[in-house]
C-alpha cells in the first residue's frame, strides 16, 4: 500500500508548511501535530490537507 502524501497546514495563518506521507490504512485518523511555524513564529497545531492532484 503506497503512501499517501499530506500537506500540514497551520491551524492559525492556514500556510502549508509541512508535507508529509502516511499510510493510510494503518492511519485513519487526521493528524494533527504541534508543529512549529515560521511565519506566525511559534508553535501552532497544524492539521493535514490532502495534496491535490
Ligand atoms: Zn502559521
Amino acid at each position: 500500500m503506497p503512501a499517501t502524501k499530506m500537506i500540514l497546514k497551520c491551524g492559525e495563518c492556514n500556510r502549508e508548511n509541512y508535507y508529509v506521507s502516511k499510510n493510510r490504512q494503518n492511519n485513519p485518523d487526521k493528524l494533527k501535530l504541534k508543529k512549529y511555524c515560521k511565519f506566525c513564529r511559534k508553535h501552532i497545531m497544524h492539521e493535514e490537507t490532502r495534496l491535490k492532484k
